[in-house]
């Protein structure tokens, strides 16, 4: 069975979130922990959160994913602006811990904004493991960025190196971005399977947790990151047939960060589950 959601907003709720997943024919959602570009968390509803967590075990719903919001960056020039972003994620691990157990936790890895890869590199790696030492129980996974500007992660050696500079990386993953790993040169459109073995030669195929659906406005090599409607787009229907068949992928859940509102979202997952091979 393929395990597919769309992005949804969180604003009416966390059991709004998982009937309306129901709703557009998912089995999981991605959502924000926070509004995306402010900073303030809502405070949580226990009652909402067990909703969604007991309509989540009874529809059998695959692992969701909790974002966070794009404006941090975990590995800034000033030190405060690295506080923040560990500070903000801290809090967004709890609430997840104590509300959404179920859920994983997606990051960008930032942007070095001109100190160089790998001085940005030792700022994420240094964010991570204070996050991780507190001995939470969420995955906590590093995205696949497209390479636009100063951004860390586009190539699968960075992450590597981030991963493999951890104390302790193991509730660490990568969601992989489709958008953006075919903007950042992976041509995941005429070689998928070379793609899938240059990721697990650097990073290992087993740290790969989740997969971001999403076809690009940019082309192939691009380093922008626009995100198109699934076969609207340069990597297109064909190729997004074969990535959510892949032997190796077909089993991740995969979430649609698509220019869509609720019906075209629906529609692109029952395209999606006609496209899956049982
Ligand atoms: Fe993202
Ligand atoms: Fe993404
Ligand atoms: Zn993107």
């Amino acid at each position: 069975m393929l395990h597919i959601g769309s992005h949804l907003s969180s604003s009416k709720g966390y059991r709004h979130m998982g009937e309306e997943a129901l709703l557009l024919g998912a089995d999981t959602f991605q959502f924000f922990t926070r509004n995306p570009r402010g900073s303030k968390a809502k405070s949580v509803d226990p009652g909402d959160a067990a909703a969604l967590r007991r309509l989540a075990e009874e529809k059998n719903f695959a692992p969701l994913l909790a974002h966070a919001p794009y404006t941090l960056n975990a590995c800034a020039a000033a030190e405060e602006m690295r506080a923040f972003a560990l500070s903000i994620m801290r809090e967004d691990l709890a609430v997840l811990e104590t509300h959404v157990p179920q859920a994983m936790y997606n990051f960008h890895p930032g942007n070095h904004v001109g100190q160089g890869s790998e001085a940005g590199i030792g700022h994420i790696v240094h964010l991570l493991n204070a996050l991780l030492r507190e001995g939470r129980s969420t995955v906590i996974l590093l995205e696949t960025m497209s390479g636009k500007g100063t951004e860390i992660g586009w190539r699968f050696e960075e992450l590597a190196e981030i991963i493999g500079s951890l104390d302790d990386a193991a509730r660490v993953g990568v969601c992989l971005d489709t958008c953006h790993v075919h903007a950042a040169g992976y041509d995941i459109v005429n070689d998928l399977d070379g793609v899938l073995r240059e990721f697990d030669s650097r990073i290992g195929l087993g740290r790969l947790r989740a997969v971001h659906l999403n076809d690009s406005m940019m082309p192939f090599a691009s380093r922008k990151d626009r995100h198109a409607r699934i076969g609207e787009g340069s990597i297109g229907l064909e190729a997004i047939t074969r990535i959510i068949n892949h032997p190796a992928l077909r089993s991740l859940p995969f979430y649609l960060e698509t220019p869509n509102e609720q019906p075209g979202y629906a529609q692109e997952i029952a395209l999606l589950r006609a496209a899956f091979h049982d």
